[in-house]
């Protein structure tokens, strides 16, 4: 059961994002009291309070190089026990080749590499940390299935049982990920949106914990940092543009909460305009912002992309994705899932950086902002690809075979190897 916890010297409370009430963190869990399901609440913190209590020297210095190095910047007990998974302390590459191809100097932050393979991680972290607070039995989540994964394996480790939703079109090496890490899964006859509703129900009814995007506030801080890594690898400065995919929109949300933070600590005098790349098929966020609609009325949509990870009917946390963007000067541009699948090639060929569809949102996106005018020669940006082309290998595959890539049918034997090959060779 899922009980009060004890306060936290940092955090101020809980601030609703369009009320502006500010609530203690010991008496709301998820939502604004005053506006239903819409995720709208920030962890508000004391910034003159968190100065004393860390610096960029003190951080830089810290031979941890989880996220726990940020551990006074996040809303958790300073004695807190970290899973003992290394989430964070992921690359930031340099991408020449791509970089000089697009004239800007261009960085990835691979989130591949985080233990389950996507950014979530840094989230799920999190939750397992506020669920531990709260002395919760079973912790649970609706996702596209990096959420999930994440949760199942920060969980297993932590040894609370999980119990994930969802959708039973969910790549097969996600669910695969689900029941190894030892999750109850839930495979649901129906979309995302179905699952995430079904998910609020159950852990309403049984007093689970819930992780879910867009509804937990905490999920958010976990994903901050991101931002910090990126300016910590950059030799303590912001870029000018960050490029990210949008499904919900809580990853954007995230790297602008992280950035923001560092502005507010006086650390960084500016932060990056961030831009959002949503899939044509799955593009609430474009709408909802080149038409200037209202993100209280403005209905779901029927996502349908070859990216599941940012197919999103209604992006939960689109109040914070939708503030990540105009208070940063960004934008949200929408590419073709041709698009998408060609920028899984162009990285895996040209960096050796495997991304999943979702991922390569991103690097797509960039590709439109740069057409459209909307980053500039010679501009410092970073383009986060948030999870491993391994998460969807029929996606990958169909990458490949659309760009002309496939294998040599070879017979065992040497001479039609060598014919096989000076084909080959001759052709290219
Ligand atoms: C979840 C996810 C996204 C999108 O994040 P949102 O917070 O839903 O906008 C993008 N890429 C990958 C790989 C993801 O797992
Ligand atoms: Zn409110």
């Amino acid at each position: 059961m899922v009980g009060p916890a004890r306060r936290i010297r940092s955090v101020l409370g809980l601030s609703c994002l369009l009320c502006g009430k500010l609530y203690p963190a010991e008496e709301v869990d998820y939502v604004c009291p005053d506006h239903g399901g819409a995720a709208t609440l920030s962890v508000a913190y004391d910034y003159e309070y968190l100065a004393t209590l860390t610096s960029p020297e003190q951080i830089c210095g810290d031979p941890d190089s989880s996220i726990w190095r940020y551990r006074h910047l996040l809303p958790v007990h300073p004695e807190a026990d970290a899973p003992p998974l290394h989430v964070g302390g992921t690359p930031l590459l340099p991408a020449r080749v791509l970089g000089e191809g697009l004239k800007v100097n261009l960085w990835v932050k691979d989130e591949g590499r985080q233990p389950t393979a996507s950014l979530k991680d840094r989230a799920s972290a999190m939750a397992i940390l506020k669920a531990q607070e709260k002395g919760a039995d079973i912790i649970t989540a609706a996702s596209t299935g990096n959420a999930g994964a994440a949760l199942a394996a920060l969980s297993a480790a932590a040894e609370i049982p999980s119990v994930i939703f969802v959708p039973a079109t969910a790549p097969q090496p996600k669910v695969a990920q689900l029941l190894s890490f030892g999750a109850t899964v839930a495979l649901v006859n129906g979309s995302y949106h179905q699952a995430f509703d079904l998910c609020l129900w159950a852990s309403e009814e049984y007093g689970w914990y819930n992780r879910n995007t867009g509804f937990n506030p905490y999920m958010t801080e976990g994903k901050k940092t991101v931002s910090y890594e990126i300016w910590e690898q950059l030799g303590s400065q912001v870029p000018d543009v960050v490029v990210v995919s949008v499904g919900d929109g809580s990853i954007i949300g995230g790297v602008h909460k992280g950035f923001s933070d560092l502005q507010k600590l006086g650390w960084t005098d500016r932060v990056p305009r961030l831009i959002g790349a949503q899939a044509a098929g799955s593009s609430y966020m474009v709408q909802a912002w080149k038409n200037a609609e209202d993100l209280m009325t403005k209905p779901p949509i029927l996502a349908d992309t070859v990216a599941d990870s940012i197919s999103a009917d209604l992006p939960r946390d689109r109040f914070k994705a939708m503030a990540a963007v105009t208070d940063t000067g960004g934008a949200f541009v929408e590419v073709s899932d041709s698009q998408i699948l060609s920028a899984m090639v162009t990285m895996g060929q040209r960096m050796g950086v495997f991304a999943e569809p979702a991922a390569a949102a991103a690097m797509a996106g960039l590709r439109v902002a740069r057409w459209e005018g909307l980053v500039e020669e010679g501009e410092r940006v970073v383009v986060i690809s948030t999870g491993n082309g391994l998460k969807d290998i029929d996606a990958a595959m169909r990458a490949v075979t659309e760009s002309g890539e496939g294998p040599l049918m070879v017979d065992p034997e040497i001479e039609a190897l060598a014919d096989r090959l000076a084909a080959h060779f001759l052709d290219t």
